[in-house]
């Protein structure tokens, strides 16, 4: 299998660059493994060096394998560092990414004397998008965990329980799992529902709401993300047709997830089925996003999207209808893609599901 390096080494080839500073730190992490939080790769078609300080220096040496780790401490600056390190791989061209800011630039132009630096075209993201069957692995696990969070908490969503309490224990089952949170939980209840990315507040579950969980937890550096929605109590009318044709929506663009499709077809669909009772109007935000290192990882099904599906990315397919004083729905499920169909990653039941 080819590590991520050797990747990025075919890529750098490919773009006829000579040399990379990787300093944006997801990227850092995906290329190398490191899972600290300060580190810069210098990568060539043939060479590289992982650069990290005395912080770091054990926990580099552990983690990173496919590259030599060399590390620097007071007084040295990281500048002064790379200077020398650029020499010893004979770079003199260096290109930078885009995250890079002005500001650091400018430093590391005046620091860093005898290098040209040059914008880099962005040979990491269609890497990045593409898992590694490794990759798929582990955010296959962070999965797992997030059904199993579903699963320990749904029995706390009753009347009177506040949303607040229900995130604190989401946050404390996937810490008490060996996982960090990957966002902040959301809990919508009731009208708050109605807001996609609502803050859980101190209000009690009622008989007749909606509420909304969007959970994720990030397990070994790999992120999931999963979203249910449930009734507390028996389910109107209203809270029926709105919730089964936002599952309809769910459901179908999962199944559109095939190599070659657009992003922006992928999209339309859902845009269209929930135009069958008029509620597309509610749905503001796009259908999905990247997942893997970061949750919003790179890539994004919308009607601006120009990205087009491949076998081995993971996606999110999260459709939503939103009504202000009423309340929302979404559903969202983590999806690989594969030659032979998708593979659904997240596997909590999504009928619509009445708790008391
Ligand atoms: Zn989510
Ligand atoms: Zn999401």
């Amino acid at each position: 299998m080819n590590s991520n390096v050797t990747r990025l080494q075919s890529a750098l080839v490919a773009a006829n660059v000579p040399a990379l500073l990787v300093s944006d730190i997801t990227n850092v992490q995906w290329l190398t493994g490191f899972s600290g939080s300060s580190g810069f790769v210098v990568v060539t078609p043939r060479d590289g060096v992982f650069i990290t300080d005395s912080r770091y220096t054990i926990q580099a040496g552990e983690e990173v394998s496919d590259l030599p780790v060399a590390s620097f401490g007071s007084p040295v600056r990281f500048t002064d560092f790379l200077g020398e390190s650029l020499k010893t791989l004979g770079v003199s061209q260096l290109a930078f990414e885009k995250s890079v800011t002005y500001g650091t630039w400018d430093d590391w132009k005046k620091q860093v004397p005898g290098v040209e630096w040059t914008p880099a075209p962005d040979v990491i993201k269609p890497l990045r998008m593409v898992k590694t069957a490794f990759e798929v692995a582990k955010i296959r696990e962070a999965c797992k965990l997030a059904d199993a969070c579903l699963g320990h908490v749904q029995r706390l969503l009753q009347p009177g329980v506040t949303e607040y309490d229900i995130s604190l224990d989401i946050e404390f089952f996937f810490r008490r799992n060996g996982a960090e949170i990957g966002f902040a939980p959301i809990v919508a209840s009731g009208p708050n529902s109605a807001r996609p990315h609502a803050t859980p507040s101190e209000r009690k579950l009622e008989t007749g709401d909606f509420v909304t969980l969007d959970i994720g937890g990030k397990l070994d550096g790999w992120n999931s993300d999963i979203t249910r929605t449930f009734v507390i109590g028996k389910a109107s009318e209203r809270h029926r047709e709105i919730y089964e044709l936002v599952l309809k929506a769910e459901v179908s663009c999962i199944a559109a997830l095939v190599p070659g499709a657009k992003g922006v077809e992928v999209d339309a669909l859902a845009r269209k089925i929930l135009d069958e009772k008029d509620l597309a109007k509610y749905f503001g935000h796009g259908l999905g996003h990247g997942l893997g290192k970061a949750v919003h990882d790179l890539g994004g099904l919308s009607t601006r999207s120009e990205d087009v599906i491949e076998a081995g990315q993971v996606w999110t397919i999260e459709p939503g209808v939103y009504i202000e004083g009423f309340g929302g729905v979404r559903i969202e499920d983590d999806v690989h893609v594969t030659s032979d169909g998708p593979e659904i990653l997240t596997h909590y039941p999504k009928e619509l599901t009445e708790l008391s």
